[in-house]
């Protein structure tokens, strides 16, 4: 999302070639755009020269020095140079690791200019991290630097060619895509402006204003760009809403054992509203684990189904479909729903059965991988597509989706809450249903933290459990040791626990497993016959068996947060009191620390993707890159959130007036979001 004219590749850089550009690539910089929009890690000071003190107390600075002396000392069997420099303030040594050749640069006597990180180290001011260079006469100071990201082979110094390339190219005719009235009710500066304060600052200050504007212009663009996917697809794409043959909905409603929570009675409605609009829907559905999305999700399905549509379930794995095709046909099946399970593995026969039957339109709801979408599968006519676990499918494999027929609805769930500020970057708020309360009845998981090494009253504990009837999981991270040291694996431990646990039946399932044994231990784990399911963290979704009390997950330290909090709902589903043991391994990082302790203290799927975002940061939470959510490089959305809110009113306002971006002051952002004339017709 950056204006059109940057999109050429790097190589029309004057000194970029083909080596350049592929070391380039590798931090994600293919266009001029993308390096112009690069922004720096951080900076270096240096505009003005430090004494030796002042940069040990700042960490790092800018120092004009008399060289003294070269000494040398053995480390790891080499000999280092250590070069002792000074100025009026203090010593300080230079400590050259692989760099023994500075000597012929730096003789004593010598005056140089060096910047570096200095640090009290062994009695003495010591600098490893650094860069020199002698001086004849008055030395100057040379700035602010921006610090880039980097790769190996690719130097900070290619980076900042590059860019200043780019810079001296494009800065003079580049297009703002900002309105100028929003710039300046915002108090944004220009576009030139700030991608030059941004790579060249004057001051150590200048690049802060310059990101403010940089993320106001991104979180713009991208919230434009949807806006007005939305609208389009509200204007273009109108499908045919076939009034209802059958009255399945409110018949299988009144046949649930029990009633709809408030907020399922919410959600449902609002997918129903939806599906009723002469435009396809396109809408998130997030809870906790265990609100009922899935149930909702069946509901809605079965509103297409009474209207003669299609439905299409589509989960991430292989076990999540055949748990869901259980549910689904144990609640559908009675009434006269027909239902298909479609998964890669499906050998041919059984396969052209099934795609004949769903082409005719025989089969009104399939659950499945994304097999569902397989180039020998076509519908009769399909009307409402649900993802489960959206996030764990790329953005392709959603539009090739979305892109079959005459434009489904869409329903995309979520496995675990998201965090508002995140939901709202890819969804408008009104498509937005969020269910925050769980069915009544379930007691909060009892969540208790030991060290390995401890763990055997956890054993001794499930014990006691497993005599009362009761069932439980226990997690690893790895399916078998490979070669890791002390990693206990799904493997080696079912066989543990199986010694430990006589007289039970202990069963493992995991991802490398032939599905047809892995689907009957689940299914004799569903049935209570498998007492103990060691696993990976394939049971981490979907897995529903209320007679289950017990999670066990070892390595807990190695597990992200949404997944500890997902595999904890695996537990908690029937009426006896439930508990979840996490064991870790010392030593924990802080993060790991902070993770154990926000699962200790909460239940709250909100707030702990709230939590989340927060330690992690939005790069890599629930997997929301891979999955599209933010196409952002500039902007962080937490930092950022008000930003984005202005930006949403400005936008609002814009396309009231302005739908098409046709109006003058409009047509650089209309560029830059790539609307072309052919849509708008
Ligand atoms: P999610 O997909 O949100 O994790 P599910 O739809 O799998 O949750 O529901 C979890 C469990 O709660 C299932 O066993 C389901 O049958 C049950 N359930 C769903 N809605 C209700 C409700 N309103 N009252 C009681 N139990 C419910
Ligand atoms: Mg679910």
């Amino acid at each position: 999302m950056i204006p059109s004219e940057l999109t050429e590749s790097v190589q029309s850089l004057p000194g970029i070639g083909p080596g350049r550009a592929e070391l380039l690539s590798r931090i994600g910089v293919a266009t001029v755009g993308d390096l112009l929009y690069l922004p720096p890690l951080r900076y270096e000071d240096r505009s003005e020269i430090i004494s030796i003190v002042e940069a040990v107390r700042r960490g790092e600075g800018l120092v004009a020095a008399t060289v003294h002396s070269h000494d040398h000392f053995p480390h790891g069997g080499k000999r280092v140079l250590k070069i002792t420099i000074g100025d009026e303030s203090s010593r300080a040594a230079l400590v050259c690791f692989g760099r023994n050749f500075l000597a012929r640069s730096f003789p004593p006597g010598s005056e140089i200019l060096v910047f570096g990180r200095f640090s009290l180290r062994y009695g003495e001011i010591q600098s490893s991290m650094f860069d020199a260079q002698r001086v004849k006469g008055t030395p100057s100071p040379t700035g602010i630097l921006p610090v880039y990201p980097l790769t190996e082979g690719l130097s900070q110094k290619a980076v900042r060619l590059a860019v200043g390339a780019a810079l001296k190219r494009y800065l003079p005719e580049l297009e703002d895509p900002l309105p100028d009235e929003i710039r300046e009710m915002e108090g944004l500066l220009p576009l030139d402006r700030a991608l030059q304060s941004i790579h060249t600052p004057d001051t150590t200050e200048a690049p802060k204003q310059a990101l403010r504007r940089l993320s106001f212009e991104e979180l713009f663009l991208f919230q434009l760009s949807l806006a007005r996917r939305s609208m389009v697809r509200k204007r273009a794409v109108r499908r045919p809403r076939p009034e209802r043959t059958r009255r399945l909905l409110e018949t299988l409603r009144s046949a649930l054992p029990f009633n709809l929570t408030e907020d399922q009675e919410t959600v449902l409605h609002e997918i129903v509203t939806d599906m009723k609009k002469p435009w396809p829907m396109n809408r998130l559905l997030h809870g906790d684990v265990g609100s009922g999305k899935t149930l909702v999700a069946l509901l809605a399905a079965v509103h297409a189904v009474e209207r003669g549509e299609q439905a299409a379930l589509m989960v991430p794995t292989e076990l999540l479909a055949r748990q869901h095709a259980w549910n689904a046909a144990r609640l559908l099946s009675p009434a006269g729903v027909s239902l298909a399970l479609v998964l890669g593995s499906i050998r041919t026969p059984v396969r052209r059965a099934l795609t004949e039957a769903l082409a005719e339109g025989s089969i009104d709801l399939v659950v499945g991988t994304h097999a569902l979408f397989s180039q020998d599968i076509e519908y009769a006519n399909l009307g409402l597509v649900v993802i489960d676990e959206q996030h764990r499918f790329g953005v392709d494999q959603r539009e090739a989706i979305v892109e079959r027929g005459p434009a489904p609805d869409v329903l995309l769930m979520s496995a675990t809450p998201i965090p508002r500020s995140l939901a709202l970057t890819a969804f408008g708020e009104s498509d937005i249903s969020t269910i925050t309360t769980l069915p009544p009845g379930r007691k909060p998981v009892e969540t208790h933290l030991a060290r390995m090494g401890n763990e055997t009253r956890v054993y001794e504990f499930i014990r006691r459990e497993l005599a009362a009837g009761r069932q439980a999981y226990f997690v690893y991270p790895a399916i078998e040791e490979g070669g890791v040291r002390g990693l206990r694996s799904a493997t080696d431990m079912a066989e543990t626990l199986a010694d430990y646990f006589q007289g039970h039946t202990v069963g493992l399932v995991h991802s490398r497993m032939d599905p047809d044994v892995r689907s009957e231990t689940m299914r004799r784990f569903n049935d209570g016959a498998v007492d103990v399911l060691v696993a990976t963290s394939v049971v981490e979704v979907g897995v529903d068996v209320p007679n289950a009390t017990c999670m066990v997950v070892e390595h807990a330290e190695l597990f992200g947060l949404a997944a500890l909090h997902q595999l904890r709902g695996r537990v908690g589903r029937g009426p006896h009191q439930a508990y979840c043991f996490l064991v870790y391994q010392e030593p924990l990082t802080d993060e790991g620390k902070e993770r154990l302790r926000v699962l200790y203290q909460s239940h709250d799927g909100f707030f702990i993707a709230e939590e989340d975002l927060r330690i992690r940061g939005p790069g890599d939470m629930f997997g929301t890159k891979q999955a599209g959510f933010l196409p952002l490089r500039i902007a962080d959305i937490q930092r950022d959130m008000d930003l984005m809110i202005r930006g949403r009113t400005h936008i609002a306002r814009i396309l009231t007036d302005d739908p098409d971006l046709q109006q003058p002051q409009h047509l650089p952002a209309r560029r830059a979001v790539g609307i072309t004339d052919q849509e708008n017709q």
